[in-house]
């Protein structure tokens, strides 16, 4: 079973594929961070986002288990994942991993802004998960806090603007719903609602898929 979960920034997406995973049993890949870890390449060794043959080469030999989480979860990598994942070969240099990934066979969860129109477009479950722009921008603004890291909540909103408008807006994959997605409005929901919300959804509709 392969489920697609796609949605904007701080919308709760990765943490209900985590949750998804556990309840399934079954493999996560979270894919933002592997534009994560080409941009925070990009930062370490000052290379240009121009120089895209330097960009996809470092994209074709990415192995997250060499990178800190808390080193790619800042919004400075965020920003320069988000310049990285607009360039075609740097796309397309991480497309198979992601595809290996999701055809293991026992299934896997994979999360991110491509992964039900791109990625995995046969995917048993996709869904679409998003929130209110001030809702995201708080909780991101909350983990960054419980982290330390001195920010403002009106930085984050305009960092998550800006990142939102670039991930909709460029020429490859960008971002958008897929037309077969299960829409999760996770505004008003907790983690646990909108994981139980998720799970019912599934559950249904591999009962009507399969038996
Ligand atoms: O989800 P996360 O914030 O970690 O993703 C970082 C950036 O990586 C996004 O802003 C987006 O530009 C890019 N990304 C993407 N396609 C994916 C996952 C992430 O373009 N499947």
């Amino acid at each position: 079973m392969i489920i697609a979960i796609d949605g904007t920034l701080a919308s709760g997406k990765g943490v209900i594929g985590k949750k998804l995973a556990e309840h399934y049993g079954i493999s996560h890949l979270d894919t933002g961070s592997l534009y994560r870890a080409v941009g925070l390449e990009a930062i370490n060794q000052e290379i240009s986002f121009n120089d895209v043959a330097r960009l996809a080469m470092i994209a074709t030999s990415v192995n997250l288990k060499k990178y800190k989480d808390n080193d790619l979860r800042t919004s400075e990598v965020g920003n320069a994942a988000s310049k990285v994942a607009a360039i075609p070969n740097v796309r397309a240099a991480l497309l198979e991993f992601q595809r290996n990934f999701a055809n293991q066979p026992t299934g896997a969860v994979l999360d991110g802004r491509d992964i039900g129109t791109v990625v995995c477009p046969n995917a048993d479950i996709k869904l679409w998960i998003q929130a209110d722009m001030d809702v995201r921008a708080a909780r991101r603004w909350r983990e960054f806090e419980a982290l330390g890291r001195t920010v403002t909540l009106s930085a984050t909103l305009a960092d998550l603007k800006e990142r939102d408008a670039r991930d909709r807006s460029r020429g490859i994959a960008p971002m958008i719903r897929a037309r077969d997605s299960y829409l999760i409005d996770t505004s008003k929901l907790t983690i646990e609602e909108a994981v139980q919300t998720a799970r019912e959804y599934i559950d249904k509709t591999l009962d009507t898929t399969y038996f």
